[in-house]
């Protein structure tokens, strides 16, 4: 097993990391930047390295300060969790350069799935259902864009091969307008990702987004864990995750799973890993693949009985994967809720110094949280603060129990989104289930105007 880890992030992944390692009996390394000093995995951790100021571009995203801070520590181990350094093949590969072990996939891996286009190929070569499109980076030609966009029928959306956390897409429904909106895409996507390379796919218009979490140990085994649904969005990014999706029948999760986990294989892929898709009339699209752990892993953690952490840490260790798709048997729902320090009704980020705080507990409750009384949460990073993931037999159940836990919570002292999260949870919409990623943000629409109306 592995002795000493590096954790190369912050907040409540660095925290869920933490605890990962400590139960496998690997120490571990929190390195941090000046204002998170007072993070509770820091307290926590063998050791801790301030690896410089509050900006991520000095601190978390500072490749040689973490390196450094491996080497002064003799660890053998970097885990970079989400976000951050996570998915960025230099990363990877100057860690593995440098002697350490990198916990995700190969650099090499990283890297295709981090051009979009790229990965597009190689899923539609692997066998993985793709969305129609351009099948390849857009040239300057306008006819020739225009030919294609005719052959995919309108709408279509522009997309950046570089493109990540919901930026970077244009949707485009008339030919018209199409020339100039591949001309902001790429300029958009060359300030934004440095690289202006788009292309094009059908825009679904009604489509979920369905996710499937997949493990592989690079020595020719992986397996899946099932599908999540992610269709609760605002603005691309994720506000509600729950597993399995609704209506998703075991025939369609097991023909899904078995095209990602040979995907898997023919690419060589190591660790854990999702193949987003979107999902419409009864079919999958791929869209991305993320080579990382993700913020919604509990709820697969929940209706597996999977450490999807530990998992991660023992394929790093060089194990062979101990389980065998036979052994991955879903019981019961689960539902995870993201916390944000986040005005309920603005969205505007809220940090500040929280007064009180109290977690909700219960049968099959779940609170991943860095955040204690007394903490501040600082403006430099990411809204989040923590997740409320709730495990139920049933759908219903996991409702009902999400929403007595969101009751119980108290966050004083700065605002946070759980109002939000309490609207949703008792939304006839959601309740039923199966909703489209377009669903709540046509709610708050119809809510905004509601209580405009009301005024
Ligand atoms: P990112 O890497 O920025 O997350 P994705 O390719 O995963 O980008 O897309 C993010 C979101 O954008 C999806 O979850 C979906 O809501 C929307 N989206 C992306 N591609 C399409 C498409 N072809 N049709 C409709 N919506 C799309």
């Amino acid at each position: 097993m592995l002795d000493k880890v590096v954790i190369a992030n912050r907040g409540e992944i660095a925290l869920r990391i933490l605890r990962a390692c400590h139960a496998l009996g690997i120490r571990t390394v929190a390195v941090h930047s000046t204002v998170d000093r007072n993070l509770k995995h820091v307290a926590m951790a063998d050791e801790s390295v301030c690896i410089g100021p509050a900006p991520s571009s000095d601190s978390y995203l500072n490749m040689a300060s973490i390196i450094a801070a491996a080497e002064v520590t003799d660890a053998q181990a970097i885990h970079p969790g989400y976000g951050f350094l996570s998915e960025n093949a230099d990363f990877a590969e100057r860690v593995e350069q440098s002697g350490f072990i990198f916990i995700g996939p190969r650099a090499e891996t990283i890297r295709l799935m981090g051009d979009k286009v790229e990965a597009i190929r190689a899923m539609k070569d692997a066998g993985v259902p793709c969305v129609p499109g351009s099948g390849g980076p857009l040239g300057d030609d306008n006819a020739a864009n225009i030919k294609i966009a005719r052959e995919i029928g309108y709408p279509i959306i522009v997309k950046a091969a570089g493109g990540g956390g919901g930026r970077g897409m244009r949707v485009v429904h008339t030919e018209a307008h199409l020339n100039a909106a591949i001309q902001t895409t790429k300029s958009e996507a060359k300030a934004a990702f440095g690289n202006d390379m788009v292309y094009m796919e059908k825009f679904l218009e009604n489509p979920r987004h369905v996710e499937i979490q997949v493990l592989a140990d690079g020595q020719g085994s992986a397996i899946h864990l099932g599908e999540r649904d992610c269709s609760m969005q605002r603005r691309h990014q994720k506000v509600v995750e729950e597993a399995p999706a609704p209506g998703i029948t075991p025939e369609q999760r097991a023909e899904i799973g078995k095209v990602c986990v040979e995907a898997c294989i023919r690419i060589g892929y190591r660790g854990a890993g999702t193949f987003e898709f979107l999902y419409e009339n009864g079919r999958f699209y791929f869209i991305e693949m993320n080579t990382r752990i993700q913020v919604e892993h509990p709820v697969t953690e929940l209706v597996t009985g999977i450490d999807l952490v530990r998992e991660q840490l023992m394929i790093a260790a060089g194990r062979k994967l101990s389980i065998k798709q036979s052994d991955i048997v879903l019981e019961g729902h689960a539902i995870e809720c993201r916390i944000n320090a986040e005005d309920p009704e603005t969205f505007m980020p809220c940090p500040g110094l929280i007064q009180h705080f109290h977690a909700p507990g219960g049968p099959g409750v779940r609170v991943d949280s860095h955040i204690y009384e007394g903490y501040r949460v600082p403006p430099n990073y990411d809204s989040m603060i923590g997740k409320l993931i709730v495990h139920g037999p049933d759908r219903d159940t996991a409702i009902a129990r999400m929403r007595v836990a969101l009751s119980e919570m108290v966050v004083d002292g700065i605002k946070t989104n759980i109002p939000l999260q309490q609207r949703i949870l008792s939304d006839a919409g959601f309740q039923q289930g199966g909703m489209n990623i377009h669903y709540l943000e046509k709610r708050l629409k119809e809510q905004k105007e509601k209580t405009i109306s009301i005024v």
